[in-house]
């Protein structure tokens, strides 16, 4: 079935239904450090009705609480426990996996994945520490990896490099029980508001391993359990609210959520209506903010 513009109608059914919203972050509360116009009112307007509110953001780069001081520099209040990034995804899939603390976790990623990894207890290493390894191939060089890592966690990662890639692939090449994590697939994404960046690296391990990776970010179900164990509503009393078809939209289909797209991040009403698009929202609007309109009328 098409997906029907938010309407007066529609959203008051839509809001007498759903108890708790789930929103996607990039493309919906901010395109890279700038807030999305009507934010704040939008997520004071739900909260003042009693809905609960819940943020789910494939960018691994920062940790919980990192986007909740990022949440706060932007004049909005969410705290650490609403927030769900698939940097915590990937430390909570390893915990749930029963990791052996005596293995180690190679990230190719920023901080954010390090810091809820050591929160999580898991001993890692990599990201930023290796940012400046250069490597000379004209020495005849030869990277060693360390034998007890057990998982290569791969997110966004601007500072990657050969060396990281090559170490990565050895963890993975080497020893066949090595996990291969992948925090998300989004093809791209904005590091900054004016452009869109690349969302992943994750292509380039897979081309050099020939091993495809476990995706713990959406539209993975994986962090859909841990809401769901935290927040006591069931999945038909969530909407989640996206910008992407591919990640947000399908995360709420697979969880059995009703979903809203909106058109104020990467995806366009054309794209959204073209016929080759096989994925379609209940809902579309222009931006979260449509809402705190409908609700007057
Ligand atoms: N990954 C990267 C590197 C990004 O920059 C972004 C968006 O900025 C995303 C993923 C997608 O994030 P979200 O799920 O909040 O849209
Ligand atoms: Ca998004």
């Amino acid at each position: 079935m098409s997906s029907q513009p938010l309407s007066p109608s529609n959203f008051r059914d839509l809001f007498d239904s759903v108890e708790a919203f789930l929103f996607d972050c990039d493309g919906v509360i901010w395109k890279g450090d700038e807030l999305i116009q009507g934010v704040p009112q939008t997520l004071q307007m739900l909260r003042s009705k009693g809905k609960k509110l819940i943020f789910v953001t494939n960018n691994s780069w920062k940790s919980r609480s990192q986007y909740a001081q990022k949440f706060q520099s932007l004049g909005i209040s969410a705290s650490q426990d609403e927030i769900f990034s698939s940097s915590f995804a990937a430390a909570m899939y390893l915990k749930a996996n029963d990791f052996p603390s005596q293995n180690k976790v190679y990230v190719i990623g920023g901080d954010g994945i390090l810091e809820e990894l050591q929160l999580a207890g898991i001993t890692a290493f990599g990201g930023p520490e290796d940012a400046n390894k250069a490597i000379d191939l004209t020495q005849n060089c030869f990277v060693k990896h360390d034998k007890s890592v057990g998982a290569v966690v791969v997110g966004i990662d601007p500072n990657i490099n050969y060396y990281k890639l090559q170490y990565g692939t050895l963890c993975i090449r080497e020893n066949p029980g090595c996990l291969f994590i992948a925090t998300n697939r989004d093809a791209v994404g904005h590091m900054t508001a004016l452009q869109e960046w690349p969302g992943c690296m994750v292509a380039a391990i897979c081309g050099s391993t020939q091993k495809e990776p476990v995706v713990v970010g959406k539209p993975s179900t994986f962090m859909m359990e841990f809401l769901l164990k935290k927040f006591n509503v069931s999945c038909s009393k969530m909407c989640m609210v996206g910008d992407r078809l591919d990640t947000d939209i399908l995360f709420g289909q697979n969880a059995g959520c009703k979903t809203l797209l909106v058109l104020s991040g990467v995806t366009t009403q054309s794209a959204l209506q073209d016929p080759s698009n096989n994925i379609q929202p209940d809902y579309y609007a222009n931006t979260i903010s449509d809402m705190v309109d409908l609700s007057k009328v």
